[in-house]
């Protein structure tokens, strides 16, 4: 299998350039479990899986797509990549994303320019585009992804692929490279639903090196794959089908309420009142907690140094000048100023409240109801160099993802038709830590 895998990827990868790198070791990792013969703890035995280079392997380059890590090979495995390679499965490569997750078009990236699978003139979304693409492109069965606003679904639904992304502290983020530590999360991206499934089982748990992870008896995310969704509530807040959102892709969520009815759920419209502050809010938060996690990257630890620096002061200021693109240095300054002394009040503490409001308005919707369902995007997949110019339009982009990750919600992407011969995906989110009922109704649905 894993030898098939690498063809497909030398057939298809020089076209969509999802893969930054190839796991050289992948045929003698497969070959070892042969050798030892698959033990009943190894679920993903020789399944292999391509991975967002921004989570840490070790021995093999990482480099967040970014100049200032081209050449980082790490000492250590995230903490996923070692549970994965405990249940057996093969990673198979790195994939390409925006640089340091920021973006929604793994255009930032300043690696490679990824295609979108069904349209090479597109982009793939982001930031984990090369995941979607790998998998979209049928190179790999599942790969994994990072989503801090929106970057495992967004990119699923512009591949008409499955994206899943748990509940804020389902799985631990030791190894992944931070970008905003209060909202990043490890999920999947996968051809189908139940491929997800085996994988988020294996990589969840409590981590003692990721404080953020919730200790919890051991839990079959898919338990619930199969049960009739009579009965279900479905709740459908009118402000993900209002303004900003194409009406033909408001058009294909409707339609998939239907069906979800003629399973015997009910769908009724809700409001979640301030989804309107959530770009923002996000956006100020986001950048914040990346100013902050982006300061290790100073030219003397590791990564990317200026050539001919003089004094140390160059040092920072030239490695730092050089080693990170546009996009990362907007959101440095954008963050260092939010967080400043003069204008804390005004914009960090604000963002914050408007996060409670945001947590409180899916608090309120989940009383009465199982499950939320959405749009991801506003659209399909736009072409390559359209958005890449006007930041504030590529962050609308993220209007119908981010509210999630600031409530810390599980979610999805499931395939949900096409518009213009382009897929859209329909999102699916839960209540905390119900993962399994977004997996139920979207394997009823798929
Ligand atoms: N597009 C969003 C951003 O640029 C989300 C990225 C992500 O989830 N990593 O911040």
């Amino acid at each position: 299998l894993v030898t098939e895998t690498l063809k497909g990827m030398d057939a298809i990868d020089p076209e969509v350039a999802a893969f930054l790198a190839r796991n050289d070791h992948a045929i003698d990792d497969a070959k070892k479990i042969d050798q030892a013969g698959i033990k009943a703890d190894q679920p993903l035995a020789g399944m292999p899986i391509a991975i967002k280079d921004n989570i840490v392997t070790k021995d093999l380059t990482t480099t967040a797509s970014s100049k200032m890590l081209e050449n980082f090979v790490p000492i250590y495995n995230a903490t996923v990549m070692d549970k994965l390679a405990a249940a057996g499965a093969i990673n198979v490569g790195k994939t390409n994303l925006d640089e340091f997750a920021m973006g929604s078009s793994t255009e930032t990236s300043a690696l490679k320019t990824t295609k979108n699978a069904w349209d090479h003139t597109k982009v793939p979304g982001g930031s984990s585009g090369g995941s979607a693409a790998a998998v979209a492109s049928g190179q790999v069965p599942v790969a994994l992804g990072s989503d801090t606003g929106g970057s495992i679904r967004q990119p699923a639904a512009f591949n008409g692929i499955f994206g899943f992304k748990p509940t804020y502290g389902r799985v631990s983020r030791w190894g992944l490279i931070a970008f905003s530590s209060s909202l990043d999360a490890i999920g999947t991206l996968s051809r189908s639903v139940r491929d997800s499934v085996p994988v988020m089982n294996t990589i969840i748990g409590q981590d003692d090196r990721d404080s953020t992870t919730v200790d919890r008896p051991a839990e079959d995310l898919g338990a619930k794959i199969g049960q009739s969704m009579a009965g279900m509530k479905i709740a459908l807040p009118k402000e993900y089908l209002g303004e900003g959102v194409d009406a033909a892709v408001a058009d294909q969520i409707k339609a998939a309420a239907e069906q979800f009815k003629a399973m015997g759920a009910t769908v009724e419209e809700v409001s979640l009142p301030h989804t309107k502050y959530a770009v923002p809010a996000y956006y100020i938060i986001a950048s914040s907690e990346a100013s902050s996690n982006l300061q290790r990257f100073d030219g003397i630890r590791y990564g990317f140094r200026a050539k001919d620096v003089k004094t140390l002061d160059d040092v920072y200021v030239r490695s730092r000048s050089e080693g990170f693109g546009a996009e990362v240095k907007r959101r440095i300054m954008l963050g260092t100023f939010s967080l400043s002394a003069g204008f804390y009040d005004a914009y960090f503490k604000k963002a914050g409240q408007i996060r409670t409001l945001i947590t409180q308005d899916f608090e309120t919707v989940f009383k009465d109801y199982d499950l939320i369902m959405a749009p991801t995007t506003p659209t399909p997949a736009f072409k390559i160099g359209d958005k890449v110019t006007d930041p504030v339009v590529m962050y609308m982009n993220d209007i119908l993802t981010i509210s999630v990750n600031l409530a810390g919600l599980p979610a999805a992407s499931v395939p949900a038709g096409f518009v213009d011969g382009m897929p859209v995906g329909m999102q699916l989110i839960g209540k905390h830590f119900d993962e399994a009922t977004i997996y139920q109704a979207a394997a009823a649905f798929e």
